[in-house]
C-alpha cells in the first residue's frame, strides 16, 4: 500500500509484555535497531494493566497496588535498565493481623534456607501447634521446587496433605489468593508451589516484597523513556484496527491514523482480544478455540484518605476478613505526619464485590478495618473511592498450561506476548515481562536469549533444589 510506514517490527500492545519486547529488541548490541521498532497502545500511556489515573472527583492520582517478590528478576532488570530500580521499597517481613489484635511477624532469622523463616514460624500466634506442623509438612513438598505438572487442583492438594481448617485461613488461602487472585478449586499446585517455593524457602532475597513507591503509571515512565531514547516509535492512543499477512511474508498493521508494513508482529494484547485477532487469520479458528479454556478474575479495591495517622505498618495481611492485604501508601510514598493517612485495602477474587454497589463495599471495608485499627473510628475519612477490576488477571486453573500458548506461532513473523501466554509464571508483571522478551527472543531465533538469570539458591538450597 503506498503511504504505509515500514517497519522491521511493530509491537501492538504496550503493556509490560509489548515494552519488555521493544526493550529487549532494542538493546545495546540489538541486531534490530530501535528506530524500526514501532509500539501501539490505544491507551494514553503504556504500562496497560499497570496503570493509574488522575480521579477527576478526589483530585487524587489512583491506582490498584500492584507488588513483586525478589524473584522477579526479570522485571526487576527492566528497572535497572532504566536506572529506576530505586523506585522499588523492599520489605522483608510481613505481618498477619487477626481481628483479637494477635500479630504474627514472618521474617527471615540467622537460619539459613529454606529454615530463615523458622524462628517467626514458630512463633506465629495465627497458628497452633497442629496447624504448624501441617504447614510446615506441605512445605517441604515445595522444597526441591513446584510440580512440573499443573493437573492438581490446589484444592486437592490441601486435603491430600491434611491441612487444619486454621492453618488455611491463616496460611494458605491469604498467600495463594493473594498471589494468584483465585480460589483453590480455581489455582493448580504448580502455580501455587512456585509461590510457596519462591517467597518461603529458596532464599531471603527471592521472598522479599517489593512495593512500587509511586503511582504505576509514573513508575513505569522511566520504561517508556528508555525505550524513546533507544529511537523506539512509541504511538500511544493508537489503536490496531486491523492485522493481514501481505506478500513476502510481511504484514499490514492498520490504525486509525497510520498503516504499517513489517516483518514481524508482536501481538502482546490480551487473551480475549489475541483470541479475536487468530480467528481472523487463515487457519486461525482452532488455535484461538483453545483460549476458551482462559478465565478473567477480579480484583477491588478500596482507597481511603483519613485526616491523621491511624496504622503503624507500611502493609499487612488481615485475617478472616473480605479484605485480605492493606497497603498504607502514605508511608510507602513517604509522606510526612501531617498529610495524614492514604490507604488502599485490596480484595481478591472479588466476585461478590463486582455485584454490590460502591457504599456497600465501604461500609463493610470501614467496619472491617476498625477491628483492627480502631484509631480509624475517631479519624476523619476526608475522601475514599473504590474501583473494580474486573479483568485483572486470569487464573492458573489446573490444566491450562496446555492451552498457554508459545510465544512462537505457526505464521512466519508473527509473535504472541501477554503474561497469559507460557512462561511458567502467574498473571504478573514478572510473567508479561517474560512473555516479551520470550517473544523478542524467538523472533531472533533463541527464545532464552533476553532472559535474566534467576536468584540463586542459598543455605542448604543448592543441595535441594532440582
Ligand atoms: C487490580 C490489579 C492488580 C494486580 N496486582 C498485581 C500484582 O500485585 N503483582 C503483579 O505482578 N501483577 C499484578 N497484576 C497483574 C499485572 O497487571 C498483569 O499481569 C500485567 O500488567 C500484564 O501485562 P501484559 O502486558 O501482559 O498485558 P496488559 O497490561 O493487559 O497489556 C495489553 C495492552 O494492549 C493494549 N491493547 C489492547 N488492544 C489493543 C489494540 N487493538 N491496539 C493497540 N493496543 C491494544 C492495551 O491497551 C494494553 O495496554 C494486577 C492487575 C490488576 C488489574
Amino acid at each position: 500500500m503506498s503511504g504505509a510506514i515500514q517497519r522491521d517490527v511493530v509491537v501492538v500492545g504496550g503493556g509490560l509484555a509489548g515494552t519488555a519486547a521493544a526493550l529487549a529488541l532494542s538493546q545495546g548490541g540489538a541486531e534490530i535497531s530501535g528506530n524500526s521498532i514501532t509500539v501501539l497502545d490505544r491507551r494514553p500511556t503504556l504500562g496497560g494493566r499497570a496503570y493509574s489515573y488522575p480521579h477527576p472527583a478526589l483530585d487524587e492520582v489512583v491506582d490498584s497496588q500492584h507488588v513483586i517478590l525478589g524473584c522477579c528478576t526479570n522485571l526487576i532488570d527492566l528497572f535497572e535498565q532504566a536506572g529506576a530500580a530505586d523506585t522499588i521499597r523492599w520489605y522483608d517481613q510481613l505481618f498477619f493481623l487477626e481481628p483479637n489484635g494477635n500479630r504474627t511477624r514472618l521474617a527471615p532469622g540467622v537460619l539459613p534456607a529454606p529454615s530463615h523463616q523458622t524462628i517467626s514460624f514458630l512463633r506465629a500466634p495465627m497458628l497452633g501447634l497442629s496447624d504448624k506442623i501441617g504447614v510446615a509438612r506441605g512445605l517441604v513438598e515445595f522444597l526441591r521446587g513446584y510440580p512440573a505438572s499443573d493437573a492438581e487442583s490446589f484444592a486437592t492438594w490441601l486435603k491430600r496433605t491434611r491441612q487444619t481448617e486454621r492453618a488455611i485461613r491463616h496460611f494458605w488461602e491469604p498467600v495463594v489468593v493473594g498471589a494468584l487472585n483465585d480460589g483453590f478449586d480455581n489455582c493448580s499446585t504448580k502455580y501455587a508451589g512456585k509461590v510457596f517455593h519462591e517467597s518461603f524457602l529458596r532464599s531471603p532475597q527471592a521472598g522479599r516484597l517489593g512495593i512500587p513507591a509511586l503511582p504505576l503509571s509514573e513508575w513505569l515512565n522511566p520504561l517508556t523513556e528508555l525505550a524513546q531514547s533507544r529511537g523506539v516509535d512509541v504511538r500511544m492512543k493508537t489503536g490496531m484496527t486491523g492485522l493481514e499477512q501481505i506478500a513476502g511474508d510481511r504484514w499490514r498493521v492498520t490504525t486509525e491514523s497510520a498503516v504499517f508494513e513489517t516483518s514481524n508482529v508482536i501481538l502482546a494484547v490480551d487473551f480475549k482480544q489475541t483470541q479475536g485477532i487468530l480467528r481472523e487469520l487463515p487457519g486461525g479458528a482452532p488455535i484461538a478455540a483453545g483460549f476458551e479454556h482462559f478465565i478473567a478474575a477480579p480484583i477491588t479495591t478500596i482507597h481511603l484518605w483519613f485526616d491523621r495517622e491511624v496504622i503503624d505498618l507500611d502493609h499487612a495481611v488481615l485475617l478472616d476478613t473480605r479484605i485480605q492485604w492493606i497497603f498504607t501508601k502514605s508511608r510507602i510514598r513517604r509522606w510526612p505526619a501531617s498529610r495524614g493517612t492514604y490507604l488502599e485495602l485490596v480484595i481478591s477474587a472479588s466476585w461478590p464485590e463486582l455485584k454490590l454497589g460502591r457504599e456497600e463495599i465501604l461500609a463493610s471495608a470501614l467496619e472491617e478495618l476498625a477491628m483492627f485499627f480502631p484509631a480509624v473510628k475517631t479519624a476523619r475519612l476526608v475522601k475514599s473511592s473504590v474501583l473494580k477490576e474486573a479483568r485483572a488477571t486470569f487464573s492458573v486453573t489446573p490444566g491450562l498450561d496446555a492451552y498457554r500458548p508459545t510465544q512462537k506461532t505457526p505464521w512466519p513473523g508473527l509473535y504472541l506476548a501477554g503474561d497469559w501466554t507460557a512462561t511458567e509464571w502467574p498473571s504478573t508483571m514478572e510473567g508479561a515481562v517474560r512473555s516479551g522478551r520470550l517473544a523478542a527472543g524467538a523472533l531472533m531465533g533463541d527464545m532464552a536469549r533476553y532472559l535474566s538469570a534467576e536468584l540463586p539458591a542459598t543455605g542448604v538450597m543448592p543441595l535441594l533444589v532440582r
